[in-house]
């Protein structure tokens, strides 16, 4: 049986391209889309993912992510930067913005919250990396940001999607991580900070959701896809569970 891509159904309501590639046993390194292989299957499981996902992997765009907070606008001449020479993606980005029809972002994820953004009023479209220094950074928040000073989105109209990522069931982080996200963070951030055993949890979910909501985004226009990729790393890539040579995902969205 063939492993389709996760999907939001709100999304695919609205006729936008998109998903989140996941594990599949049937393909070589069980289709992970980046790092972990030789280039060759990398590239094949990629065209697997893409032709499920019904996007051109050609024109898809990819950045080089570095757990950092830049948001790059990307036009029509970055078209497919990345998508079959990973050295070539945009640099030193962790979120892509852009209002090109047929351009699909990608970002790649394994733990880390891939974040979908639609500005349905321009319309645009963005994707975000949000690992924990990224969301302690905002980069949610910058790409809403980007959105709505560069392309005049509203907010109260834009929708959020949190893909597949590791949940506060399994998010034990070390103090500084707290630290630095309330010292940063949004108004409500210790509704983000929990604790189990003595040990401190980071809700990623929660976290990039305040960022959204400060930003003026609609609780209600916001969806999590609520899969914790360490509980159930048998379908995802997760690199708590299974370390930095497991693999990754990648979600991907597109404008008609
Ligand atoms: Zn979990």
């Amino acid at each position: 049986m063939i492993v389709l891509p996760f999907r939001f159904a709100r999304l695919s309501a609205l006729g936008i391209p998109h998903g989140v590639t996941k594990r599949d046993p049937s393909l070589p390194v069980s289709g992970s889309v980046s790092g972990n292989a030789t280039l060759s299957i990398v590239l094949a499981n990629r065209r697997a993912w893409w032709e499920r996902l019904g996007v051109p992997l050609e024109q898809t765009v990819f950045a080089r992510q570095v757990h950092g907070t830049q948001v790059t606008v990307v036009t029509a001449s970055e078209r497919g930067r990345g998508a079959l020479e990973p050295s070539t993606g945009i640099p030193e980005s962790d979120a892509l913005v852009t209002t090109e029809r047929n351009l699909p972002l990608a970002v790649i994820c394994a733990d880390c919250v891939p974040v979908l953004l639609y500005a349905p009023d321009v319309p645009a479209i963005g994707v975000v990396h949000a690992g924990w220094r990224g969301t302690v950074g905002g980069i949610t928040r910058q790409a809403v940001r980007i959105l709505c000073n560069e392309f005049s989105a509203r907010p109260e109209r834009l929708l959020a999607f949190l893909g597949p990522s590791i949940g506060p069931c399994c998010y034990e982080v070390g103090e500084e991580v707290i630290t630095a996200w309330v010292a940063r963070g949004p108004s409500g951030r210790h509704q983000a900070v929990l604790s189990r055993n003595g040990r401190a949890i980071f809700d990623l979910w929660r976290a990039n959701e305040l960022l959204l909501i400060e930003e003026g985004i609609v609780p209600e226009h916001i969806e999590r896809s609520a899969i914790c990729t360490r509980c159930h790393a048998e379908e995802w890539f997760s690199y708590r569970a299974n370390g930095a040579r497991a693999g990754a995902q990648a979600a991907v969205i597109a404008l008609p």
